[in-house]
């Protein structure tokens, strides 16, 4: 197989010196309302990549990003931290074949960490690409919880753009019960 990135011959999704060199993630931070957004990636440095998600590749680039950012994130953290830790992905509703948020969530499984499959979902999908943070706001996700309570969790989404969804979800969660610690997403739009 080839490389996803650079098309040259290689055995792992991305070849070694993607992986080392035009992959390297950077972990940037973002305040949306009280809540802490870290991302690994800028999107335009990424955007090729993302834009798979609708594809048969998709999957395994999603795969293969989570691996080496959410990752090696969450063995960090709970090396430092071992006590429980919930991870709750942004809608993990199935429109094609599998969610790209559960890929990432599911990277985060990991010791004390336990992910919570599909319990906050979205009951408004209206499309928010190339809107203002006015449409986004006068069209909320409406999300709604189903997991269980008095637990502390991490928040996970693949993009982050304005931040109104991320913040919207926080808001629903902390009315649940749900502490929200910080959010995590692949790439940030706005870096
Ligand atoms: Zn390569």
């Amino acid at each position: 197989m080839r490389c996803l990135s650079c098309h040259r011959l290689s055995i792992r999704t991305f070849c070694k010196r993607c992986q080392e060199k035009l992959l390297k993630p950077t972990i940037t931070t973002r305040k949306v309302g009280s809540l802490e957004v870290y991302s690994f990636f800028k999107y335009q440095n990424i955007e090729d990549l993302l834009l798979t998600k609708h594809t048969p590749q998709g999957y395994q680039v999603y795969k293969a990003l989570a691996n080496f950012t959410f990752r090696p994130f969450i063995k960090s953290f709970l090396a430092e931290d071992s006590h429980r830790v919930y991870i709750i992905g942004v809608d993990e509703k199935v429109k094609s074949g599998y969610s790209h948020v559960a890929l990432l969530t599911h990277a985060l499984q990991y010791k004390n960490s336990k992910v919570l499959h599909a319990t906050l979902m979205a009951n408004n999908s209206v499309k928010y690409a190339g809107k203002t943070v006015r449409f986004r706001l006068e069209n909320p996700r409406n999300f709604s919880y189903n997991g269980i309570s008095n637990i502390e969790a991490i928040l996970v989404d693949d993009i982050i753009t304005t931040g109104t969804t991320l913040q919207e979800a926080n808001r629903i969660l902390t009315e649940c019960g749900v502490t929200v610690l910080f959010a995590l997403t692949l790439a940030d739009v706005e870096v």
